[in-house]
């Protein structure tokens, strides 16, 4: 699997970066035996629209798929929807959208829309804890995380870059909780927010700390770990030192932009 930050800035756009927005790709088998690369995209963040268009034609997108529907994760779905529902060449084939809740209603209620638009480019599946989908040979499971609004966390079962199969878990917005740890077991990379830091921001049950993620980390036995979604007035260098201190694996950051094999 190949992944790409389209955006990483937790809560907003950021000076350097889109908010939340990472494609997932994987080379599969068509039914007819054809082998292509399947692409899905992990939230739809403000910007996020841009930055796909610069490595991805939206035509070959597979998928996307949202872990809760606060805006900062979804909000370009309306750019997608645009972009597929007035192509120049022809309307474009309905993708799944899978998120908890109400896909559908949260699309229609950012863009505005009335009642007569379906937003037919899209195919809403809601996903709760536990359940699970495919995209070409990505196998997404779906854990529980604590946030303020439903959210889940993402395990990605895939084949690796370097032979075999590999695990990519997504924490999606978090405080602490069990079922981000699980989804993170033994993952070779975990891509874990950590929007807060520890002793300026003490409220719980919305986001992890740099010493959280750690914990996280530490408890999964994460192979890897990059931390994302810090807020514009979030230090790197303190929620990095903060999650060391818990966790003793390769540990980073994610910058917009960069791309990482799994
Ligand atoms: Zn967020
Ligand atoms: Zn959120």
């Amino acid at each position: 699997m190949k992944l790409t930050v389209l955006g990483c800035t937790g809560s907003m756009s950021g000076p350097l970066s889109a908010s939340s927005s990472y494609l997932v790709q994987a080379t599969g088998v068509e039914a007819d035996g054809t082998r292509r690369e399947y692409s899905v995209v992990i939230e739809l963040g403000s910007g996020a629209m841009g930055r796909l268009l610069s490595v991805l034609d939206p035509a070959r997108l597979d998928a996307i798929a949202l872990s809760h529907l606060h805006a900062d994760h979804c909000v370009d779905i309306v750019g997608m929807h645009v972009y597929r529902k007035w192509h120049p060449d022809g309307q474009l084939p309905a993708i799944p959208v899978y998120s908890p809740c109400d896909g559908r209603e949260r699309t229609r209620a950012i863009d505005g829309g009335d009642e007569a638009d379906s937003y037919e480019t899209f195919r809403f599946v809601e996903v709760v804890p536990g359940s699970s989908f495919a995209v070409g040979p990505m196998a997404f499971e779906v854990f529980e995380a604590w946030h303020t609004v439903p959210a889940v966390a993402f395990r990605i079962v895939g084949p690796s870059e370097n032979g075999g199969e590999a695990v990519f878990a997504f924490s999606g917005d978090t405080d602490y909780c069990e079922g981000v740890v699980e989804a993170a077991r033994n993952a070779d990379l975990l891509l874990c927010e950590a929007a807060l830091e520890d002793e300026r921001d003490t409220f719980r049950g919305v986001h992890l700390t740099g010493a959280r993620a750690g914990h996280v980390a530490a408890q999964a036995g994460a192979k890897r770990t990059l931390l994302t979604h810090l807020q514009p007035w979030t230090d790197r260098d303190v929620v990095m030192a903060h999650a060391r201190k818990a966790y003793h694996g390769e540990l980073g950051c994610v910058e917009a932009g960069e791309v990482y094999a799994i």
